[in-house]
């Protein structure tokens, strides 16, 4: 990707997501992205711990430390209140939100210091869009850690009209990996938003 990062993060629209925090409510502004994988790992994730908040820095120092073993690539994801959830890379996300939907989720990869290197929204659990940077970036500033101005690196997630299967896009391959078809121009994931409102709604 042409994009460069590391520099000052120039978005204007930060501000505004930042603004959009609603603890205890779904947010207007802020897409949000219902868990939609399989059924039988949102229920074994039900016995797992959820990720840890990080609200500081020295939350991440924390958890950095404890992580040691891990390497220093963590699940993450960004809450419903905005928040940056950090769970050992092997985790499935949705044990790392608590079952509930997202404003983004991926892998982050840090330096010793807490400076974060990488960034991908790698999550088929969630399939949350390259537009979900904001969330992200909006969530690391809040806590001031240094970061990429962009995802490192960006997938696109499709869902097969013909086999339903959740594809991971890479080099804008429109294929399902699974029977063959072709997968749809844009991203079309939000459908499943409607099968998963009650869960929305018991919050
Ligand atoms: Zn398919």
């Amino acid at each position: 990707m042409a994009v460069p990062w590391f520099t000052v993060p120039a978005p204007s629209d930060i501000g505004e997501h930042r603004s959009t925090r609603a603890p205890c409510n779904v947010p207007v502004m802020a897409r949000t992205y219902p868990y939609i994988g399989p059924a039988d790992i949102r229920e074994a994730a039900r016995s797992q711990p959820r990720g840890t908040p990080i609200r500081s820095l020295g939350d991440l120092a924390n958890w950095l430390g404890t992580a040691r073993g891990d390497g220093l690539t963590a699940t993450f994801v960004v809450s419903l209140a905005g928040d940056l959830l950090l769970a050992p890379r092997q985790s499935e996300h949705v044990a790392a939100a608590g079952g509930e939907p997202v404003r983004s989720a991926g892998e982050m990869t840090f330096d010793p210091d807490g400076t974060v290197t990488a960034v991908t929204n790698q999550s088929t659990g969630y399939g949350p869009e390259p537009d979900s940077w904001p969330e992200v970036a909006s969530a690391l500033d809040r806590i001031g850690a240094l970061r990429p101005s962009a995802f490192t690196e960006a997938f696109d997630f499709r869902r097969c009209t013909s086999c339903g299967s959740v594809n991971l896009v890479k080099d804008g391959w429109l294929v399902c990996a699974v029977c063959d078809q072709n997968l749809p121009k844009i991203w079309n994931l939000a459908s499943v938003d409607q099968m998963d409102a009650g869960d929305i709604g018991a919050h």
